[in-house]
């Protein structure tokens, strides 16, 4: 009987019954199963000064600027008049030194540090400078790629940026393992000064998003974003829950949070059932209202956990809670990487959160009575990892058959990408809104 219903599930490998083996196995796919980046500020090499790596980098990323100003006297007027290597040292002192580095980004830091073979006890950074000064990045690549398990990079990419465009218009090839996510920000949030030039398929938003709304955010959505992500089958990403400059004498650091309005996805994504979202909210409090929202709309995919969620206790809640709400159908986690060896660490910690979320659900399955097996286990995994993304950006849900509509090609976003910057898209969007905005 057993057997049969094996066979029936078409199961080659064995039922495990038995919990600490469970565990050993899930830990084992979970840290093997390479995954997507979805979402990351990180640029390939041939971006040239865009490509953020190396310890000052790391140690003035604003995560742990925002830390050091709570360990340290210096105002945020001398700090900023520090150069980028009196900033990081000072960072180092502060955080590393005077005091012990268990805030998660600073372990961050320790984890990555130890897993280059660095030391993350050092009295100063002459030893980690050195190490950066002399690799040859592209084994450095090919190493923190390896060691995070990533096979591919979604870039963040800003056609507006003067730097940017001209890589991609010089026809440079570009690391095949880094893709490009369009970013909308700069059209959507600040529009009056960028209304020429358009189109990007990510957009961070505010915590006081509204949709429908009043403004000329709502109509760029409503007019041009969405309509341009149903014609060109491209999945519309939100990550809504930003306050920006709470405060400004921070600078990049002064951004904060607020608690959003979940039910301007839901509307979103009734109004537009032939688009496909990606959502992730800032606040903790959103968490909840987006698993049921997801529930109710198959066109919504929640995904990552980012920024002050991306904490060990907060990443374990909601992993848990969008396993018991969704089961496996969602993206588990994003780096939101700026910096390269950032991924090493965010990597490493979320896949020990993820390993243990899914042992003790696959543990309450089995006290239900249903074992699970190693295959099941990869298959999860791989869909928490890489699969759902794929299938959301492989094409869009709908009575026509996707497979004969788009092209296979037309699913790598950098080609999108070329695709939609220059094409007759852009130019039509272009007048349409230079119509509107001279219009009264
Ligand atoms: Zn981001």
């Amino acid at each position: 009987m057993g057997n049969e219903r094996q066979q029936n599930r078409g199961i080659r490998t064995p039922q495990i019954r038995e919990r600490s083996e469970l565990r050993r196995q899930v830990e084992e796919v979970v840290s093997s199963t390479k995954v997507i980046d979805i979402h990351t500020h990180l640029f390939a090499p041939q971006f040239g000064e865009l490509n953020l790596y190396g310890i000052d980098e790391l140690l003035t990323y604003h995560y742990l600027i925002a830390e050091t100003f709570r360990s340290t006297d210096v105002s945020y007027e001398s700090f900023w008049q520090l150069c980028k290597s009196d900033q990081a040292d000072l960072v180092w002192k502060s955080l590393f030194v005077e005091n012990t580095p268990i805030s998660e980004a600073a372990r961050g830091v320790v984890t990555l540090l130890s897993a280059l073979k660095l030391d993350p006890s050092a009295p100063n950074l002459k030893e980690a400078r050195a190490f950066f000064q002399s690799l040859c990045m592209e084994e450095h690549l090919e190493r923190v790629l390896e060691t995070a398990g990533v096979s591919d990079v979604v870039m963040t990419n800003d056609p507006f940026d003067t730097r940017e465009a001209h890589i991609w218009e010089s026809g440079a090839e570009i690391d095949g393992r880094f893709h490009a996510a369009l970013r909308l920000d700069r059209i959507l949030n600040n529009w009056q000064n960028t209304a020429e030039r358009i189109l990007y398929l990510a957009v961070s938003l505010p915590a006081v998003f509204k949709f429908p709304d009043a403004d000329a955010r709502d109509r760029i959505l409503r007019e041009v974003v969405l309509p341009t992500a149903r014609e060109q089958k491209l999945p519309l990403a939100v990550m809504i829950g930003v306050r920006r400059g709470v405060n400004p004498a921070l600078r990049r650091a002064g951004d904060g949070l607020g608690r959003a309005d979940v039910e301007a996805v839901e509307r979103m994504c009734a109004e537009y059932p032939d688009v496909r979202f990606m959502a992730t909210f800032l606040s903790r409090e959103n968490q909840h209202e987006l698993c049921v929202a997801a529930r109710k709309f198959n066109n919504l995919m929640p995904f990552g956990c980012w920024w002050f969620l991306n904490n060990p206790s907060i990443v374990s809640e909601i992993t848990n809670e969008r396993l018991e709400l969704l089961g496996t159908s969602f993206i588990a986690q994003h780096s939101d990487a700026s910096i390269l060896e950032q991924l090493i660490y965010k990597w490493r910690h979320s896949r020990e959160i993820i390993a243990a979320s899914l042992c003790d659900a696959y543990e309450r399955l089995l006290g239900s009575g249903r074992a699970v097996t190693r295959e099941e286990i990869e298959r999860d995994v791989t869909r928490l990892f890489s699969g759902n993304f794929n299938k959301w950006v492989g094409g869009l849900p709908g009575p026509a058959p996707l497979a004969e509509e788009r092209q296979p090609e037309e699913t790598d976003i950098v080609t999108a990408y070329r695709r939609l910057l220059p094409s007759k898209a852009i130019r039509v969007l272009s007048s349409q809104l230079k119509l509107r905005r001279s219009a009264p």
